[in-house]
């Protein structure tokens, strides 16, 4: 300790609100360095946008990287959330929750899923779903060693498991070793799945169950191929293998429909949701079928999992989704986004070789052969006043509150245009 921090201390002081975090009793010299942070301190925000203790602001295209759905202090969250906590805000799951019951009731009626569990994070989501592939594949499909296939360049979070399940080396090279019991394949390539399967067989280690994300988010907003997804579906028909899909990013009105997969046209057996759940609120969620609802008491459990706080939040962001046109504005604003960096790749077609996306999950693709990445965007676009964050080394994000505005909208297509004329000048 450098000098006594009380709670009451205001942090960033007053006094030094430049350079704060890098001083000898500022945010580094506290927190781990797990994460590469901008040089920008966040302090308040209002809708879709947000500002530093100077009190400048910023457009969020981030929004908490796909959480904050309804954005920054939405009115109705906070009512919501501020009426929760003077009730009751957690127990256990000891009790009977009603909101965890009238949440998982709104999940099942607006899914294809018959059950739910409830954690707090996208990685917990699918480190249940892969407890509950085990159990499924040991207990109904008899088999001992059950494998999983997953995707090349997927992502499916930090948990010693979820980066085992995730097909990106980078992320697993100092943590060996990894679960047992994985196997990659390039996405939207079915042979590649068959023959992985078949190799599984050879080895007697059976593919018991398939794990994808419907569209690829952090691995660079890949939307997913409807004639590969539905030969994947028929093969986990056909072989008893269960289909788990990722939509911790994608799900919950992200894409413009409710649920990634309906875009693809199928169902999976089990799906995951977190992320824009709570609308920045942590909750989790696990769901699948009844056909594999194997998971009985003392097989998986939560402390926080699914409270009345987290559980509040989500039938606020819920409620917003259903109303009257939302799914259809936020399809129409992601159908305007990519329009307008469409418009911008076209007149920089050496730095954006392509713009694609679903909804409001957007990614714009940078030259592969040029020095360009997707942080020197990022970076001069905070400059500039606007949020974006990296989906891999060459692509940009964007993922905006769903409430953003067409106004909103056609301000950000502007500011991406400034950022690249002025790295187009520096890049020529
Ligand atoms: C963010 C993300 C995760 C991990 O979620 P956490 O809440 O960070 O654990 C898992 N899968 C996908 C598709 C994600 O985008």
């Amino acid at each position: 300790m450098t000098e006594q921090i009380l709670v009451s201390q205001s942090f960033p002081p007053s006094e030094n609100r430049t350079d704060w975090a890098a001083t000898p009793s500022g945010f580094d010299a506290y927190v781990m360095k797990t994460y590469g942070r901008f040089d920008l301190t966040l302090e308040r925000g209002q809708g879709c946008v947000v500002r530093d203790p100077q009190g400048r602001s910023y457009l969020d295209f981030v929004a908490g990287i796909a959480t904050c759905a309804l954005g920054h202090a939405h009115p109705a969250l906070v009512a919501a959330l501020t009426q929760q906590i003077q009730k009751l805000h957690h127990v256990s799951n000891l009790y009977y929750i009603p909101e965890q019951g009238q949440l998982a009731a709104w999940l099942v009626q607006n899914s294809c899923a018959d059950r739910v569990f409830f954690c707090n994070s996208g990685a917990e989501a699918n480190e249940a779903a892969i407890k509950l592939a085990r159990k499924y594949a040991r207990t109904v499909l008899g088999i001992d060693e059950p494998a999983m296939i997953t995707a090349q360049s997927s992502f499916h979070g930090r948990t010693l498991a979820t980066i085992t399940a995730t097909g990106q080396p980078k992320y697993q090279k100092d943590f060996h070793p990894l679960v047992p019991g994985f196997t990659y394949v390039p996405f939207n390539d079915i042979a590649a799945i068959e023959a992985a399967i078949a190799d599984l067989d050879a080895e007697k280690r059976t593919c018991a169950a398939i794990l994808l994300e419907p569209l690829q988010g952090e691995g660079g907003v890949r939307p997913g191929e409807r004639e590969y997804f539905h030969a994947v579906r028929r093969i986990c028909d056909e072989k008893g293998i269960l289909l788990i899909l990722d939509e911790v990013q994608a799900g919950m009105g992200r894409t413009g429909k409710l649920w990634g997969y309906e875009h693809l046209g199928i169902e999976p057996d089990v799906f995951t949701s977190a992320k824009g759940l709570g609308g920045g609120i942590p909750i989790g969620a696990m769901l699948c079928k009844e056909s594999c609802n194997v998971l009985q008491p003392g097989d998986h459990a939560s402390t926080f999992g699914g409270n009345p706080f987290a559980c509040a939040a989500a039938l606020c962001v819920a409620q917003v989704l259903e109303t009257d046109g939302f799914l259809e504005g936020v399809s129409a604003r992601g159908e305007q986004l990519r329009a307008g960096l469409q418009a911008i790749a076209n007149r920089y077609p050496h730095l954006v070789t392509q713009v694609r996306g679903w909804g409001l999950i957007d990614g714009m693709e940078l030259a592969a052969d040029i020095d360009l990445k997707a942080l020197d965007v990022v970076k001069a676009a905070i400059e500039a006043g606007l949020l974006l964050v990296p989906a891999g080394p060459k692509v940009v994000r964007f993922v905006p509150p769903l409430i953003v505005s067409e106004a909103e909208v056609d301000r950000a297509i502007g500011m991406v245009e400034k950022v690249l004329a002025k790295l187009a000048g520096s890049d020529r």
